[in-house]
C-alpha cells in the first residue's frame, strides 16, 4: 500500500496544529471492531496533537467491543440524537471511516449534511469512493482494514512515538476482526511489520483474543447452534448457503446487537461453498450480509441484487421484502449469478 507524499501533505495541511479545530468522527451503521478501532485511535492522535473530537456511530455496537480503551468516546447516535447534531453542526473537519457511501450513515447522514461548510476527510478500504464528495480521500481497498490505514496515516503524520498501548489495541481489534484473525486475503508483510510495532507498545494479544472472541453470551452461541442446524441451507449443487433468522427467532435466544457477528462466515468452512448470506430480519427491513471464497464477487452481487456493496469477499445490503420473499429473491439471484459467471465450478 501506497499513500502518496503529497496527500499526506495535504492532510497536514487540514490538521494543522497550530489553528486548534472541532473535528467529528464518524464510521457506519452496525459498528464493527474495525469501524470502532480506527474511530478511537484518530480521534486520539488527533486530540494528542490538540483538536477537539467527537466519534459518532449510527446505532449500538456490539457489547463484546464494550472493554475497548476509549469506547466511551462513542457517541451512538440513535441515544444522543441532540448532542450529535450540535457537534456535526459546529464541526470545522469530518472524517468518514471505514465506508465510503454516506447512506452507511442511515439517520445520521441528514446531521452531516446539515453542515456544509466543514472539509470532508474520507479514510476507508471499501471498493470505489463516491467521486468528489470528500474534499480528501484516502481510499485504499488493498488495505485490509481501516484501522491498519489510519495506523500509517498516524505513523506518518506523527511518527510510531504517536502509539501507546491502548492505541495499539483498539487498532489491533480492527486489524485482527477486519481480517478474521490474519486468515483472510491482503496479508502483507507491512502489514505484520505493523503488528509488531504493537506487540513493542505493549499489547496483550491473547487477552484482546479473549475479549473479542471469547466473551459471547449463552444465547449468542445457542442461537449459532440453531442458526447452523435447523436454518442453514445449501443450494445450488453445494456451491452456495443462507442462514435467515426472524425477530421472533432472535427475541428466543435474547439476541443482542452482535450476535450473530461472524455467522455468516460458518457455511464457508464447507468445502463446496463458495458463497454464503445471512439474512437477518429487524424491526425496518432485511439485513443481508455476503460472504465468499476466491473469485467469487460478492461486492458485484449485493450492489446488483441488494442495494449494498462492500468488498469482493464481504459485502452487505438490504431487502425491504419479507422473509420469505428475500429467500427466495436470494437464491433466484444466486442461480442467476452462477449462470452469468459469478461463481465458477
Ligand atoms: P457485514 O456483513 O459485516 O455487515 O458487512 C460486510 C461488508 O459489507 C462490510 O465491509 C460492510 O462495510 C459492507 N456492507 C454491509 N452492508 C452494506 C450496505 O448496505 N451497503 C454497502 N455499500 N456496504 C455494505
Ligand atoms: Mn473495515
Amino acid at each position: 500500500m501506497k499513500i502518496p507524499s503529497y496527500k499526506v501533505a495535504r492532510l497536514r495541511a487540514m490538521l494543522d496544529e497550530n489553528i486548534k479545530k472541532n473535528i467529528l468522527i464518524v464510521s457506519h451503521y452496525n459498528p464493527d471492531g474495525d469501524a470502532l478501532g480506527s474511530s478511537i485511535a484518530w480521534a486520539r492522535m488527533l486530540e494528542d496533537m490538540g483538536h477537539r473530537t467527537v466519534c459518532v456511530v449510527p446505532n449500538k455496537f456490539p457489547y463484546f467491543l464494550n472493554w475497548m480503551p476509549g469506547i466511551e468516546r462513542i457517541k451512538v447516535y440513535s441515544e444522543h440524537a441532540d448532542e450529535v447534531k450540535g457537534a456535526a453542526l459546529s464541526a470545522d473537519i469530518v472524517c468518514c471511516l471505514d465506508f465510503n457511501t454516506i447512506g452507511r450513515l442511515e439517520g445520521l447522514t441528514e446531521a452531516i449534511e446539515a453542515n456544509t461548510h466543514a472539509k470532508k476527510l474520507l479514510i476507508d478500504h471499501h471498493l470505489a469512493p463516491p467521486e468528489g464528495y470528500f474534499d480528501l480521500s484516502f481510499s485504499h481497498p488493498e488495505a485490509s482494514s481501516t484501522s491498519y490505514l489510519v495506523y500509517r496515516l498516524i505513523v506518518r503524520l506523527e511518527g510510531t512515538a504517536a502509539v501507546d498501548r491502548d492505541m495499539g489495541t483498539v487498532l489491533y481489534v480492527g486489524m485482527m476482526t477486519d481480517t478474521g484473525n490474519f486468515s483472510f486475503s491482503n496479508l502483507t508483510p507491512d502489514l505484520y511489520r505493523a503488528v509488531a510495532v504493537l506487540v513493542e507498545k505493549g499489547i496483550d494479544i491473547p487477552y484482546i483474543n479473549q475479549m473479542v472472541y471469547n466473551s459471547y453470551s449463552e444465547g449468542r452461541v445457542r442461537l449459532l447452534g440453531y442458526a447452523l442446524g435447523p436454518k442453514m441451507e445449501i443450494i445450488e449443487k453445494g456451491r452456495a448457503a443462507v442462514i435467515s433468522l426472524k425477530e421472533s427467532e432472535l427475541r428466543r435466544f435474547r439476541f443482542r446487537q452482535g450476535d450473530s457477528e461472524g455467522f455468516v462466515n460458518y457455511p464457508l468452512s464447507i468445502k463446496s461453498v463458495k458463497m454464503s448470506a445471512m439474512l437477518l430480519e429487524n424491526h425496518k427491513f432485511i439485513r443481508v450480509s455476503l460472504r465468499s471464497r476466491g473469485d467469487v464477487d460478492v461486492n458485484a452481487f449485493a450492489r446488483k441484487y441488494f442495494e449494498g456493496g462492500g468488498h469482493r469477499n464481504a459485502a452487505g445490503g438490504k431487502s425491504m421484502d419479507t422473509m420469505e420473499e428475500t429467500i427466495e429473491r436470494y437464491k433466484k439471484a444466486v442461480a442467476e449469478f452462477f449462470r452469468d459467471g459469478g461463481i465458477k465450478e
